[in-house]
């Protein structure tokens, strides 16, 4: 059986691929988990230094690899650049900076006065094998961003990419075999739902996740019935609050680009706009302006949004404007579907009652809602399932920054949206239904391990005080080691001391 590859604007095929078979992925799984074994046994700089290589490999091939994303995702060259290479080179240089650092173990000093004789440390340990499943919106970017943290980490990882960008997968997998990763290090499965599953069902160690809440919910349900670790990156439905005091043509230029940006079909896309009522009729006229402005994808190398790549989230996107029309709402620009292309659309005098204001649209739509008071503002933006991120945009940025703490979301930017994404420190991840894990950043790296801890007695030839026996001896001991320890009248604390200090020392 095979997949094939479409361009969403051309609509012409691009390539096929055999699918796996689903029956194959336990013996791949097994095979990755031998590979892990001696992966892990090289030292950090070594694994460091094979990537390296992967990300040499990928900025040679950058204009290749940005060609084949535009091909395959149908978003425009520059952002195949912009939002999918620039982000990954940045980091590989970030992973490749930090991770050693991150991942040294450390000692913990045992402060507690009966321990005291205690070392211990921490040591950051893979999992083992990581599996990890794809969506296509940023074919490169959001598999990569979990697979260089894991292979720096020690483990090995199987990997589907989304069915609908097959050809982008493979060139990842292409990238790391060109690196030297020793066999069956870095693995590929391909195909849609069922091998997702087949996945989900094997013996991996990790899953990371990042496609929509629908799925998350489905693969959060078979995880847990095994207990299986899963790190959820889902949907969402972000806010932007406009300020009256916001500079004007930022707040438009920068709400345009996040509400439209790879034709709106980004999980941090700004998908409900809340502005102050002062602004309202300004803010519409200068979005009005810009929007006119913007290219659709035609035959030229140039255009601002592309197609939609996927025909049911077309049905989603017309269901959301005729529900929101049903309800009262109009359309103050845009509106044109025709086959898979979707014209920019602003709505006006929506309401929460709507579906494009409570569901993941997921398309080049801008719901706008006027607002009086910034806690009015602030309950909307919070109104929703998702919590994925936010915007605030106002000049004053203690206001803003005020205003930020009181949002639900796993980040809030201010004066600017989706950039975050490009900067490997900024930690990415949801509340609510828009996902449970972290990826990029440190926290990113953590996912990938997890923390074993160690200790060792100094004192080898002690008997601790809370072994067996327990006798009336033994009992007065602890009760004396309570005060000791947490006493409130230091002379009383110290005569307990003096009674369990002997205790401390005991040899069996
Ligand atoms: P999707 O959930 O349909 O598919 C994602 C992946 O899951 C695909 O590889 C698919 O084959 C696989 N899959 C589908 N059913 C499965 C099952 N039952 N078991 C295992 N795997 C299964 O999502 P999509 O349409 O590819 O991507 C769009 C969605 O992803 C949007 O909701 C978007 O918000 C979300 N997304 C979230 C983030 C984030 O970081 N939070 C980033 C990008 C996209």
């Amino acid at each position: 059986m095979k997949i094939e590859s479409y361009n969403p604007n051309s609509k012409q095929k691009i390539g096929e691929f055999e699918k796996t078979d689903p029956s194959r992925v336990e013996e791949i799984v097994q095979k990755a988990r031998q590979a892990h074994l001696k992966w892990n046994s090289l030292t950090i700089d070594k694994r460091i230094d094979f990537l390296k290589k992967a990300k040499s490999i990928l900025y040679r091939n950058r204009e290749k690899i940005a060609k084949l994303i535009t091909e395959e995702n149908g978003k425009p060259i520059f952002e195949s650049y912009s939002t999918e290479i620039i982000p990954t080179l940045s980091l590989f240089d970030y992973y490749i900076k930090n991770s050693k650092k991150f991942l040294r173990p450390h000692y913990e000093r045992i402060k507690l006065p009966v321990m005291i004789h205690k070392k211990s440390w921490i040591e950051y340990v893979p999992f083992g094998v990581v599996g990890i499943i794809s969506p296509w919106n940023y074919p490169l970017l959001l598999p990569m961003g979990q697979i260089i943290p894991a292979l720096i980490a020690g483990n090995s990882v199987v990997f589907k990419p989304s069915e609908w960008t097959p050809l982008v997968g493979q060139k990842i997998k292409e990238i790391f075999d060109e690196a030297g990763l020793p066999e069956n290090v870095f693995n590929i499965i391909f195909g849609e739902a069922e091998i997702g599953k087949a996945l989900v069902e094997s013996s991996i160690d990790k899953l990371f996740f990042t496609g929509s809440t629908k799925v998350g919910k489905i693969i959060s349900k078979a995880a847990s019935e095994k207990l299986l670790p899963v790190s959820l990156e889902l949907g969402g439905k972000d806010p932007a609050i406009v300020l009256a005091d916001a500079d004007l043509d930022r707040a438009v230029y920068g709400i345009l680009w996040g509400s439209l940006m790879n034709a709106g079909q980004t999980c941090v896309s700004i998908e409900r706009v809340y502005v102050d009522e002062k602004i309202y009729d300004n803010f519409l006229s200068r979005l009005i302006d810009e929007i006119k402005k913007l290219t659709p994808y035609s035959n030229s190398e140039f255009y601002d949004y592309s197609n939609i790549k996927l025909t049911k989230q077309v049905e989603i996107i017309k269901e959301h404007i005729e529900d929101a029309l049903s309800k009262g709402a109009k359309i103050l620009y845009g509106g044109k579907i025709e086959n898979n292309f979707v014209q920019p659309t602003i709505l006006i005098e929506v309401n929460h009652s709507m579906k494009v204001m409570r569901e993941e649209t997921f398309g080049p739509v801008i719901p706008i809602m006027k607002f009086k008071t910034i806690d009015e503002a602030i309950e909307l933006a919070n109104d929703s399932d998702y919590g994925l991120s936010a915007s605030i945009w106002t000049k004053n940025i203690s206001l803003g920054k005020s205003i930020a703490k009181k949002i639900q979301a796993g980040s809030v930017l201010i004066n600017d949206c989706i950039s975050h994404f490009g900067a490997g420190e900024a930690v990415i991840g949801g509340i609510k239904m828009s996902g449970t894990g972290r990826v990029h950043s440190k926290s990113g790296l953590m996912e990938m391990v997890y923390e074993k801890y160690y200790n060792y007695d100094k004192l080898t030839w002690q008997k601790k005080m809370w072994w067996f026996k327990y006798d009336k001896h033994s009992t007065e001991k602890i009760k004396a080691a309570t005060e000791f320890l947490f006493g409130d009248n230091l002379l009383r604390r110290m005569l307990s001391g003096l009674k369990v200090l002997p205790a401390l020392f005991k040899k069996h």
